[in-house]
């Protein structure tokens, strides 16, 4: 079996962070160097490395993870549409991907640019 990665270890509380919200299905936590005032990674509980690899079966993930982002949103006062926030999530070498445990990332708290970098 593979090494844990460090978002499984914090999952699995063997690593300690705060988790911002938990269900079932996925978790959520502060990003370590966060590129905005809110940075928050939500990552399912299930090993999945990365978005292109998920399959039939993590579909109620998925759709979990999205969920949590928006009641995360609201928990932090950015769902209003006259704040709003950002959901990314990056797959492989071009995508920007470092960590190979799939993850969104939410951010808010400024003006977001378009496009990315
Ligand atoms: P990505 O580049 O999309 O794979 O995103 C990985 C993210 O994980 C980066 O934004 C890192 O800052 C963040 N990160 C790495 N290690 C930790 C950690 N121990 N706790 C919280 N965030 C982390």
């Amino acid at each position: 079996m593979s090494e844990k990665t460090i978002f499984q270890k914090i999952v699995d509380r063997e690593i300690p962070a705060p988790l911002v919200y938990e269900d079932d299905l996925v978790a959520a936590f502060n990003d370590i160097a966060p590129q905005a005032p809110i940075h928050v990674l939500i990552v399912p509980k299930k090993v999945i490395p990365r978005v292109g690899e998920a399959e039939a079966e993590d579909q109620a993930t998925l759709g979990a993870l999205l969920l949590a982002a928006g009641k995360i949103a609201e928990k932090l006062g950015v769902k209003d549409r006259s704040k709003g926030f950002r959901l990314v999530i990056n797959h492989g070498r071009d995508g920007g991907e470092t960590v190979p445990h799939l993850h969104v990332h939410l951010l808010a708290g400024r003006d977001l640019t378009w496009p990315p970098g």
